[in-house]
């Protein structure tokens, strides 16, 4: 559920009228609804009950700080994949000792950040991280808390480009290999392992994966213990899918609670403190992007909607043939007759587009859309293609509203551009 609502004949972000929003701060623009960034971590709390553990909102979803920091007054903890991310969510208010650093390719720079921060975890993905880190950490004479990632070879069944849990892909050590790198780790002075991770992959609709996943973890932890490591923290990373609401496909969600029950069913036994990473599942549908009509035409098989958003602004269309819904901010009238048509930006890619043969209401030039799931990954995954300046970010909460990140101006966007020297004394040659 989310609070995109329909109010007297107009969407609303909970009271927010985003007819008179986008009136005054132009499309396009994203927007953010509190109450459902605080549900969806509260219902996913909430599933994990009775378990020691802690839910690291996965900061690549969304990273703007508005959001971390609703997140972090919930209590959220937070999964950071870099130096940038560190820093975003320590300002953002998140405590360090809630903090997690995953990725594959950590640099000497990015572990120091993470040491003198203070997090609760390192998750190493290889042994010449591992390595790495252990230098570092004697530098500094610390002892890093680590958690070493390791790769099950499981399917998680989802699209190939964000499945992560397979022999073959680029993430984590062959699990039949932890003894080694346990038996190495337990060598190095600044290296504590004492946790195991795992992430196979995102926009999971089916637990089964998970469970593949969870009992391997389980049975490499108990492996590690018998030959006398202590494992106290297991990571199970984050994936859980939530509806995009696609009618072809109508895939369905497994609900937070089943998840919870699996996790407790698969390690609850294992007397561990437990971290999840979600991060679709917390923002994605607590987010919209609203785009408003600049023209419609007609081709000769079909109608074209095209918006001012482009792929600029929301990648995963053209980047994960993604589905996302599409919906008049103008509310249908009951039993008022819909058309296909496509939905396009103006970016000089075919990719750029929104949706095909979506069953509209009729729109009109200057009337208003609103293209919904946009909450993770979009406006992070945003950029300035085709000379478009980053969109505004508006976190709303009941009848307020904060712009939580202005528009750029296209001067602005230039003035990161500097003109080499030999450019500039007037003449050719
Ligand atoms: C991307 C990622 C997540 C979050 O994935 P979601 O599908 O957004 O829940 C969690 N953990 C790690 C290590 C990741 O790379």
């Amino acid at each position: 559920m989310d609070h995109f609502q329909y109010r007297d004949g107009r969407l609303a972000a909970e009271e927010v009228d985003l007819t008179a929003l986008a009136d005054q701060i132009g499309t396009p623009f994203y927007c953010y609804s509190t109450a459902t960034l605080e549900r969806h971590f509260q219902v996913f709390d909430a599933a994990l009950q009775g378990l020691d553990h802690t839910v690291c909102y996965a900061v690549k979803a969304n990273s703007n700080l508005a959001v971390i920091a609703t997140l972090a007054r919930q209590g959220a903890g937070a999964d950071v994949v870099s130096g940038g991310e560190l820093t975003q969510v320590l300002k953002a208010g998140v405590a360090p000792e809630k903090v997690v650093f995953s990725g594959v390719g950590k640099t000497a720079a990015e572990m120091a950040q993470a040491i003198d921060a203070g997090i609760a975890q390192m998750n190493v993905e290889s042994e010449p991280e591992l390595a790495l880190l252990a230098m570092v950490a004697r530098d500094k004479g610390a002892r890093v808390p680590v958690a070493i990632r390791i790769n099950p070879d499981v399917d998680a069944k989802t699209h190939e480009k964000i499945t992560t849990g397979r022999a073959e892909n680029k993430f984590g050590i062959d699990w039949d290999r932890a003894p080694d790198i346990y038996a190495r780790a337990r060598d190095l002075d600044g290296i504590d392992a004492s946790g195991i991770a795992v992430h196979i992959g995102s926009q999971l609709t089916d637990l089964t994966p998970y469970r593949d996943a969870y009992g391997r973890l389980a049975q490499v932890t108990r492996d590690l213990r018998a030959q006398g490591h202590d494992i106290r923290r297991l990571d199970l990373g984050g994936g859980l899918g939530i509806p995009y609401a696609d009618p072809a496909e109508a895939v369905s969600a497994p609900p937070p609670e089943d998840y919870g029950a699996l996790v407790r069913d698969m390690v609850g036994g294992l007397d561990c403190h437990v971290t999840v990473e979600p991060g679709r599942l917390i923002a994605g549908n607590a987010g919209i992007l609203v785009t408003r009509v600049l023209y419609v035409k007609d081709g000769a098989t079909r109608r074209f909607v095209i918006v001012d958003a482009a792929m600029n602004d929301l990648l995963r269309p053209t980047l994960y043939d993604a589905y996302h819904a599409v919906v008049s901010v103008r509310e249908p009238a009951a039993g008022e007759s819909t058309q296909p048509v496509d939905v396009v930006g103006p970016v000089c890619e075919t990719g750029d587009t929104f949706g095909e043969e979506r069953h509209l209401p009729a729109v009109m030039p200057g009337d208003l859309l609103a293209i919904r799931s946009a909450g993770a990954y979009g406006a992070v995954m945003a950029s300035t293609y085709n000379g478009r300046p980053l969109v505004p970010e508006v976190l709303v909460s009941g009848g307020r509203h904060a712009v939580v990140r202005r528009r750029v101006e296209a001067e602005e966007m230039m003035g990161f551009d500097a003109m080499a020297p030999w450019l500039t004394d007037g003449g050719a040659g």
